[in-house]
């Protein structure tokens, strides 16, 4: 099922601090992840998911297969280098807004995948970029929370 995704920068749920998931195997969690992924590839410019996004304050996100050999994100840890970089940044709950954002040049992340194995992944470039944003969706946090320099997208560009 193709879920809405929550959009504005002062939406509640986008806003909260997401739980951990207690457990991978419940039917509702298997489901929202199967949801969450036709949502992710139904959206052509999407490439991340987190569930927020999609109205649940739990601890997962997902990744398009074309970016991660991992695609499913439970209670993810992320460790960040203090080496940042500035990246331009958008965000499907921001529809049409664009900014310029530093981000840690490489991450590491440990999580469970949707069959609770642990994985961990080493990510640089797009990759660890993803890793930080959709982390930071389970925070609440967006990233026009960490730039000054937002621009739009015109009907043209
Ligand atoms: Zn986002």
């Amino acid at each position: 099922m193709i879920l809405p995704i929550q959009t504005g920068k002062d939406n509640k749920i986008l806003r909260a601090k997401s739980q951990k998931v207690a457990d991978f195997r419940d039917p509702k969690i298997q489901k929202l992840i199967i949801d969450m992924k036709e949502t992710l590839s139904s959206i052509k410019e999407g490439v991340g998911l987190a569930a927020p996004q999609i109205g649940k304050n739990i601890r997962i996100f997902i990744l398009s297969p074309e970016l991660s050999e991992q695609t499913v994100f439970i209670n993810p840890i992320i460790r960040k280098s203090f080496r940042k970089t500035l990246v331009t940044e958008g965000c499907l709950s921001l529809p049409k807004i664009y900014g310029k954002i530093k981000r840690s040049k490489t991450a590491k992340i440990t999580a469970l995948n949707e069959t609770g194995k642990k994985f961990q992944l080493k990510a640089d470039s797009l990759l660890a970029q993803a890793f930080q944003h959709e982390v930071d969706h389970l925070d609440g946090i967006l990233f026009i929370d960490k730039t000054r320099e937002v621009f739009k997208l015109t009907a043209k560009s």
